[in-house]
């Protein structure tokens, strides 16, 4: 059920936007642009993979599974994976200093928690180098694989690769790299990247002998971090030099750099940022998409959305930019459109922050807008409401009424072959909503004209979607009320259970944390929109996950369930992981013991002062392991 090559393309090509693609093909489009990179044959910018994987995913789905993990380096290896002597983190990525300057904020806010002054916060700016990740103990050279175990690699030492600046062997983490005014006069004639001549190094083959001669000329070197030149400074230097510091910093070393990495130098501050389960909070990295084209407007096109919102998208004069061919890009809504002067034949400032997103930075040159008065779907006349221009025929728009039933599957997400083209063809044979949908056998579908391999894998993966479990806010969600997408139903399902839902009044609704009045007028009305559909599609037997029940459940099960805890000293798990998951099970979480602390839970390497502060408050001290038992 691999993402289609079809579609893999079209995306490297911008034919279909990202918006376009469900969440799961979202993801195994991550997925392969991963892969492709680590094999050292990437099908997209860096810029644009971070872009599409960080940005796009984590805001379309922040708690998929893939950010529980690190990007997998070396996937191309085979061999037995080792633990690594401590754990790799990736780098947190910011792209403008509108970022960064959030990242100063969290680190100002620790700093005030342990009582440093803002002008004692020490920064330290280094290259953010592009070549192939390693973790050196000294004994043993590892790459960093998922962060926790890796592949040895030890050969390339053995091959006779040296450490950056004629340095000792153990130095920790770092990058093999390959010098780039070597690679432009040796070796670009025959790699395409330095990155394909990077992974050539590490290869378990006997080595060529271009590469031979690049780790005897000491182009070829495992650099690790702590080797690097740096800028350092404080932080209100940071703030007003930012962009010279940046301009210092990448070009510091003769090895290609993709941005630069500014850490926190203060060892108390660092530790009181500590690390989520991907990064170190007191680290960032900064990467600028410096590429820009000046591109003049075709014509503006709009499209109608499935709530009658209508998106006009500017069809550009065909033009290469960062790697890749652009032909449209979104120009957001009308308001925007009428502001800018985004019309036929202006002239455009375009950058691409994203793979399938180029973005329009500004109108250069502005021209006269053609804003349509009927519905370009249902030529029903628009009417605007705020900055949108909108279509309100929504029962009978064909684009609202297909664009509805594709969300559906979309986010559902357990399903494959039920995209727009085929809900159009089913739209073109009056199916009007999901619910007809699954009425459909493959006779019905073979007499709208599908093929018969087709109308039987179309029905197998409506029974798929059916058997397969799925959480029941997502199933909620799928219905794509207003104001209720993933994040929203998930927090009303922890409150109440699907089928009490459509008789809660305002009051029950606005009393759930996180809704305001407004939205609660919303969601009452919302479901008594979709509550016949809801019903008619329920009657199928979805096999529906129950958020509350398993919330319910683990709370019975857990006699620390409103307790206050506080863990301290080094665990078999990562604290910040222990933090989270006993907080998402009830436990009250503090940093700090007072007399309200219920349990104080230890690790090894405990200081006597905290047991001390334990005893005085009585608190109650565990070791881990009875915590984990007790929950
Ligand atoms: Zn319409």
């Amino acid at each position: 059920m691999a993402l289609s090559q079809n579609i893999v393309d079209k995306l490297v090509r911008q034919e279909i936007l990202v918006d376009e693609l469900s969440d799961k093909e979202l993801v195994q489009f991550c997925q392969i642009a991963n892969l492709a990179y680590r094999a050292g044959k990437p099908i997209v910018s860096d810029q644009d993979y971070d872009f599409i994987y960080l940005v796009a995913l984590k805001d379309r789905d922040p708690d998929n599974p893939l950010f529980k993990f690190i990007e997998p380096e070396g996937r191309a290896f085979s061999e037995e994976k080792v633990l690594l002597p401590e754990a790799m983190l990736s780098i947190d990525k910011a792209y403008s200093w509108d970022e960064i300057s959030k990242w100063i904020e969290r680190l100002e806010k620790s700093a005030m928690q342990i009582g440093l002054g803002l002008d004692a916060i020490q920064i330290k700016a280094t290259p953010k180098l592009d070549g192939f990740a390693g973790f050196d103990d000294g004994n043993r050279l590892y790459t960093r694989g998922d962060g926790k175990k890796g592949s040895n690699i030890s050969r390339v030492f053995e091959r006779g690769l040296c450490v950056f600046n004629d340095a000792e062997r153990g130095l920790g983490a770092g990058e093999i790299v390959i010098k780039k005014s070597y690679f432009e006069k040796y070796l670009a004639h025959s790699f395409e990247y330095p990155r394909n001549f990077q992974a050539s190094l590490i290869k378990e083959k006997a080595l060529d002998e271009q590469a031979q001669k690049a780790i005897i000329d000491k182009a070829a070197l495992f650099v690790p971090f702590v080797q690097l030149p740096a800028w350092s400074g404080f932080v209100a230097e940071l703030v007003t030099k930012f962009d010279q510091i940046i301009a210092q910093v990448l070009v510091m070393v003769d090895f290609d750099v993709d941005g630069v990495v500014f850490e926190v130098v203060n060892t108390d501050l660092k530790t009181q940022m500590g690390a989520n389960r991907k990064f170190h909070r007191w680290q960032v990295a900064f990467k600028e998409n410096k590429d820009k084209a000046q591109v003049k407007v075709l014509s503006v096109t709009p499209q109608v959305g499935r709530s009658g919102k209508i998106t006009p998208v500017a069809e550009l004069e065909p033009t290469l930019l960062s790697g890749a061919t652009i032909v449209r890009a979104t120009g957001h809504h009308y308001g925007l459109v009428k502001k800018q002067g985004l019309g036929m034949g202006s002239v455009v400032e375009l950058t691409r922050s994203g793979l399938v997103i180029p973005k329009i930075i500004s109108v250069l040159k502005p021209m006269p807008v053609d804003i349509p008065d009927n519905c370009p779907s249902c030529n029903k006349p628009l009417v605007w409401e705020s900055d949108f221009l909108m279509c309100i025929n929504h029962k009978n728009c064909p684009a609202q009424i297909i664009g509805k039933m594709t969300y559906f599957f979309k986010i559902l997400a357990n399903n494959d072959g039920l995209g727009v083209a085929t809900i159009e063809k089913l739209y073109a044979h009056d199916i009007r909503l999901v619910s007809q949908i699954y009425a459909l056998n493959i006779e019905h579908l073979m007499v709208m004209g599908f093929g018969e391999k087709t109308s039987m894998n179309l029905i197998n993966q409506l029974n798929r979607s059916v058997s397969e479990q799925v959480e029941d806010w997502r199933f909620l969600a799928a219905f794509g009320m207003h104001r209720m997408g993933l994040g929203n139903c998930e927090n009303l399902l922890k409150s109440y259970y699907l089928n009490d839902i459509f008789d809660l009044n305002l009051e029950q609704i606005t009393n759930i944390d996180g809704f305001a009045e407004l939205t609660a007028q919303i969601i009452v009305q919302g479901l008594i929109s979709i509550a016949d559909e809801f019903n008619r599609l329920y009657r199928y037997g979805f096999n529906l996950e129950t958020t509350l029940l398993t919330k319910n459940l683990q709370t019975l099960t857990n006699e620390l369930f409103n307790k206050k805890v506080v863990f301290t000293g080094k665990m078999s798990h990562s604290r910040d992981d222990m933090k989270k998951h006993a907080k998402s099970i009830g436990i009250k979480v503090s940093t700090t013991i007072s007399a309200k602390t219920d349990y104080l839970v230890i690790g090894d390497k405990t200081g006597q002062k905290k047991i001390q502060d334990a005893e005085k408050f009585g608190v109650v001290v565990m070791i881990e392991a009875d915590y984990l038992s007790k929950i």
